[in-house]
Formats: structure tokens, sequence, C-alpha cells
């Protein structure tokens, strides 16, 4: 390997789902495409660690349809065929509105798929496998590059040499690619973390993601197949860390307190994990050669199913463009590709920052006001349809 030299269209820096999403794509789009990610090898072993979940909406389905991989990403997930708000800011954590928003009301199937993070990217890893044109290296980073006017040489930590046309990249929040391209980004935080983990409870969830907004942070039950859900919680860091420190019994105990019976009874809990919350986005999405997708652009806190939805925007869009370009890395592709992108990045960005103080707001004035726009979208048919295709993507 040492020595050897590689030449292709675009190298892909990071194999989280949005990276191995954005290859396939580009190989399905027809560019010899190569994927460099830090961490191991997804196989059946990571994906049974794996049990964190992304409610994937239905346009981000279809941008995995067209990677090849939806089928088997699809296997074992749920459909979603609702989305329920509580708002529970009063003075008790009583649910005080209680909205459900159907996907009936939009169209005939369901709003998206919850996946498990860890099948989605052995999925995507065994289709890049599939596809002659496609490769994933594992365990392997980037240590130099150098871009040039027609393209970019990057050294290998396996000391292979690539040449490419267009480096990606997709390698999360802290992104080397980001900071090697000179790009500054902002970043700010709301003194919370997340708690996530999987459940099985006694209730049937019938499809429907239910998301509570509780002062100090939100909780969602996002359902799997049979009685079960993924499940994020979010609370300010002290009140975080003495949750994450129970034992199981007495965490269940927590959490069943807190969801107020909207699963039945908490049953089994297992893959507890933790996450610092808060928002990253990039000041620019390109650099000549380079361009940033994912959360190497754009990180923010999980509500509403925003983070991968975002991303998988990103890799339709930067696909799609260049399929039009004989160049996937020319400067009209990539000046397109910020002028599509960063107004929804932006967005998005602005929309969740300002949900997660409203939800973490000290102040009874703030949170009535939510309550009062939430209770307003659930009684005027035309905005309740508009919310839901705002939140879809639309
Ligand atoms: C608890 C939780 C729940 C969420 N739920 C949802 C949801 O329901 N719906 C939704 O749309 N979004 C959700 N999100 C957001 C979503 O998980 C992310 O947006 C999504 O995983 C895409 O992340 P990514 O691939 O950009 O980054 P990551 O998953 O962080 O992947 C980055 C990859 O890059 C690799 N890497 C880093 N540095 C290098 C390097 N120098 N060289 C090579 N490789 C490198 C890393 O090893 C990693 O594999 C959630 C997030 C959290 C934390």
């Amino acid at each position: 390997m040492t020595g050897e030299r590689l030449d292709i269209d675009v190298l892909v820096v990071g194999g989280g789902l949005a990276g191995l999403a954005m290859t396939a794509r580009m190989a399905v789009a027809g560019y010899s495409a190569l994927c460099v990610e830090a961490g191991q090898r997804p196989t059946d072993e990571t994906a049974e660690r794996d049990k964190r979940t992304t409610a994937v909406l239905m346009p981000g389905v279809e941008t995995l349809r067209k990677t090849g991989a939806w089928d088997e990403i699809g296997a074992g997930a749920q459909p979603m065929v609702g989305l329920r708000i509580l708002d529970c800011g009063g003075k008790t954590p009583d649910a005080r509105e209680d909205v459900l928003f159907d996907a009936t009301e939009l169209g005939d199937g369901p709003f998206g798929w919850n996946v498990e993070n860890g099948k989605g990217r052995l999925a995507l890893a065994n289709r890049i496998d599939a596809l002659r044109n496609a490769t994933l290296i594992c365990e392997a980073s980037v240590e130099r590059s150098l871009v040039r006017r027609d393209g970019i040489i990057a050294t290998l930590s396996t000391g292979q040499t690539v040449h490419a046309r267009l480096l990606v990249g997709a390698d999360g929040r802290r992104s080397t690619v980001r900071e090697a391209a000179g790009i500054g980004h902002r970043d700010w935080s709301f003194g919370q973390k997340i708690i996530a983990c999987r459940i099985t409870h006694s209730a049937a969830h019938e499809g429907i993601s239910t998301e509570m907004h509780h002062v100090g942070g939100p909780l969602t039950f996002a359902p799997l197949p049979g009685n079960a859900s993924g499940v994020v919680w979010m609370n300010p860091d002290a009140e975080a860390e003495r949750l994450i420190a129970l034992e199981d019994a007495a965490f269940m105990g927590a959490l069943q307190e807190r969801s107020q019976g909207t699963v039945g009874t908490i049953t089994a809990v297992e893959n507890r994990a933790t996450w610092n919350s808060g928002i990253t986005v990039t000041k620019a999405l390109t650099a000549p050669r380079t361009a940033l997708i994912a959360e190497a652009a754009h990180a923010f806190p999980p509500i509403g199913a925003q983070g991968f939805n975002t991303s998988l925007r990103d890799v339709e869009t930067l696909a799609a463009i260049t399929e039009e370009s004989d160049d996937p890395g020319a400067d009209a592709v990539l000046s397109k590709y910020a002028r599509q992108r960063m107004p929804d990045i932006l967005a998005r960005t602005a929309g969740v920052d300002l949900l997660n103080r409203s939800v973490l707001s000290s102040m009874p004035f703030i949170r009535d006001l939510r309550r009062m726009g939430l209770s307003t979208l659930g009684k005027t048919a035309p905005l309740k349809r508009f919310a839901m295709r705002v939140g879809m993507g639309g």
C-alpha cells in the first residue's frame, strides 16, 4: 500500500452515516469515490454496539434509495406515521398542550423511518463494497493535502497518495478538512447534555414519535419495531450527569416519571450513552476543490429530527449538481452547492436554536408563547400542513 497512487474523482473524509452515503451516492452518479474513515470498519459487531437511532424523513429516504443501500437499511427500520408534540413547560411537568401531526394529512405514506445508526452504516459500507467505483478505507486519515488548480493531492496515513478532483469533508463537528481549508466556524452550547438509550415498554407506540418539551430540555421517544423506542433525553449538564450515573433500575424510574406514561411502563433499558449538546455552523461551505457536508458544516441538538436529514440534503444537492458537470470539483459546481445549501443550513440552525432556547427558558412568558404557537398550529390545518412540509425539508 505504501507508495501506491490512487487517481479518483471524489475523496470523502469521514465515514459516518453522511460520509458513507455521500460516497455511495457519488459512485452511483458515475464518479469514482473513496471514503477514508478514522474509525473501525462497520461490521455486524459494531452494528450491534451502536444502537443509537436516527429518524430519517422521506426526502432523506429517497437519497438513501438512490445510493442503492435503502433496501438493507430499511429492512430493520420502523415506519413513522405520526409526530406527537407535548408541551410540558408549565408550573407542573404535566402536558398542557398535545398536538399530533399525522402523516396522512400530507399523503399516503409515512413521514419517514427510524433506523439504527449501526445497521445503517453497515448497509452503506456493504453497498460501497458492492460498487465497482467506490472504496472504503478504515482506520486511516489524511496526513497532508495540497490543493492545486485541477484537484487535490492527499497523503494518507497508510502511505497511499490520492489524487482527487473534489475533496468532501464529512469528518464531523471537529472537521480537520474544514480547518485545513482555512474555513472558520461558530460554536455555542446550552450547558446541556444528551442522553440516548433504547428501551422496551408495555404500550404500543403505533408508529408515532413523541417529543415532550419539558423545562430543561426535550425528551423524545422514536418508535422501533415491537414495543421498543429509541430515547433522546436532553437535560442541563448537572442533571444529565446525575441521571447517567444512576443504576439501570433508578434510571428507568426517573425516565418513567418524566415520560408520564407516554409509552406505558418502561420494562428494560440498554445502550445508554451521552453527548454534549450544542450548535456548530461553518462560515463557508466550500474552498477551492473542497466542499463540507453534514456535521462538518452544521451540527445541532437533536430536536425535530433535523441533523442527519439536513446532511442528506447536502449529499443529494452536491451529487445532483456534480451530475450536471464533467468536473465534480469545478468552481461553478462548488459555488452552486454553497448557494443552494447555505440558506437552508442557516435557517435550520436558527430554528433549532430558537426552539431549544424556548424549551430551556426559565421565563414563563417565553414558554407560554411557545405553547400558544403549538396550539395555533394544531388548530389551523393549512398552517399545520405547512409546518409539516418545512419540518420534512420542503
Ligand atoms: C443522540 C443523537 C440523536 C440524533 N437523532 C437524530 C435524528 O433522529 N434525526 C436526525 O436527522 N439526526 C439526528 N442526529 C444527528 C445525526 O446523528 C448526525 O447528523 C448524523 O449522524 C451525521 O453525522 P456525520 O456523519 O456528519 O458525523 P459523525 O457521525 O460524527 O461522523 C463523522 C465521521 O468522521 C470520522 N472522522 C473524524 N475525523 C476524521 C479524520 N480526520 N479522518 C477520517 N475520518 C474522520 C469519525 O470517525 C466519524 O465516523 C442525532 C444526533 C445525536 C447525538
